[in-house]
């Protein structure tokens, strides 16, 4: 039988998939960088055992997630598994002293902030042409759990879910709204945009809610909760990567043209919560305006993730996602030629 001519909207789609499986492949951080990574990890634990010896230092946030690019900065969570304690923001100067002492790494502690972290870092050097920037922080458990969250959706579908992250943290990052300190959402917020986009908004879902999926034997209030929220989900990836076969064929270009055109057009801003744990919620109580957009974190489910976005951030960003979801619209001759104005 006569195969039918493909489209031109067939065929923009089609590279522009292979485009951004391309671009992104380029991005990922060397094998090199993250043994440097590594090493650092394991040289700064080994410094803060001096001081609590019940301590160790794991990663988290991009490094851990599956959702890392090349150069991106280091989340380390200091767990202290021990009773006695000094509290963070004692342990925040006393590490602070220490690193300060014994590394060549440029040392902020900041005792005082709501979460109180030590800052290091790098400047560039031949080695290492982007130098290094690392937070510790202390006892965040919760932090640890949303990264593995992250990371069992990454792995359930990396090819378009990692795919589609990785492209738009590129993305906002180049666009210059990925600052929560000027206004704009942290890469943890557009990472949790995308996933409620393909668990909640596409049908057929391209992931399951594994917030919401049965567990497979009985679980306890106990190994359910942490700090009195609800941390359970369905983890064990091997099984649902056998298991869960999404109906969902559409390519990572269809999902991204999609992801830009629903938070440009649909998405409910001034009604609607996001949620993936529970899907649309409509906000119950009027929020003060810089929380004009909101979204839940998935375990601290009173929490708003994007509660540094000011009505401004919130009107640019909004602005980007049409911007993007027009430039994709007129299908420019070459899918190269898209990805490069996108990010521009
Ligand atoms: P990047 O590669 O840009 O550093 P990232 O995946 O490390 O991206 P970050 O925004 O740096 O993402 O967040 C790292 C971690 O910090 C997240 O996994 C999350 O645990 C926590 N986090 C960041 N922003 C928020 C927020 N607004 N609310 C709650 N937790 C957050
Ligand atoms: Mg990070």
């Amino acid at each position: 039988p006569q195969r039918r001519p493909q489209s031109s909207k067939q065929r923009f789609v089609q590279e522009l998939s292979q485009c951004l499986c391309d671009f992104v492949a380029q991005l990922l951080p060397t094998p090199e960088e993250l043994a440097v990574k590594e090493d650092v990890r394991k040289l700064l634990e080994r410094l803060i055992r001096s001081i609590e010896p019940e301590s160790r230092l794991l990663s988290f946030g991009s490094t851990a997630n599956g959702f890392s690019l090349r150069n991106s900065d280091m989340d380390l969570c200091c767990i202290i598994d021990s009773e006695e304690r000094l509290s963070a923001s004692d342990l925040v100067t006393m590490v602070g002293d220490l690193l300060a002492r014994e590394t060549r790494f440029v040392i902020k502690p900041l005792p005082l902030a709501r979460i109180p972290i030590v800052k290091l870092s790098l400047p560039p050097s031949p080695g290492l042409p982007f130098g290094i920037a690392c937070d510790i922080g202390f006892e965040n458990r919760l932090a640890l759990e949303n990264t593995r969250l992250l990371f069992c959706y990454a792995m359930i579908d990396p090819a378009r879910v990692r795919t589609m992250v990785l492209f738009l943290k590129v993305w906002c990052k180049r666009r210059k709204i990925n600052s929560p300190y000027k206004g704009s959402l942290s890469s943890y917020g557009y990472v949790l945009l995308v996933i409620y986009f393909l668990v909640h908004v596409k049908n057929p879902p391209v992931l399951p809610n594994l917030q919401q999926l049965p567990p497979l034997r009985p679980i306890t209030q106990e190994e359910t909760h942490l700090n009195g929220y609800n941390i359970w989900f369905f983890d064990d990836i091997n099984l649902l990567r056998e298991r869960w076969k999404s109906k969902n064929t559409e390519t990572v270009a269809e999902l991204l043209i999609d992801f830009f055109k629903y938070y440009s057009r649909d998405f409910a801003y001034n009604t609607g919560v996001v949620s993936i744990r529970s899907g649309f919620i409509l906000k119950e109580i009027k929020l003060p305006f810089f929380s004009l957009t909101c979204e839940k974190d998935p375990f601290e489910t009173n929490f708003n993730v994007a509660r540094c976005v000011t009505r401004d951030g919130l009107y640019t960003i909004r602005g980007e996602f049409m911007r993007a979801s027009r430039i994709l619209a007129t299908r420019p001759e070459r899918a190269i030629v898209a990805l490069a104005q996108l990010c521009e």
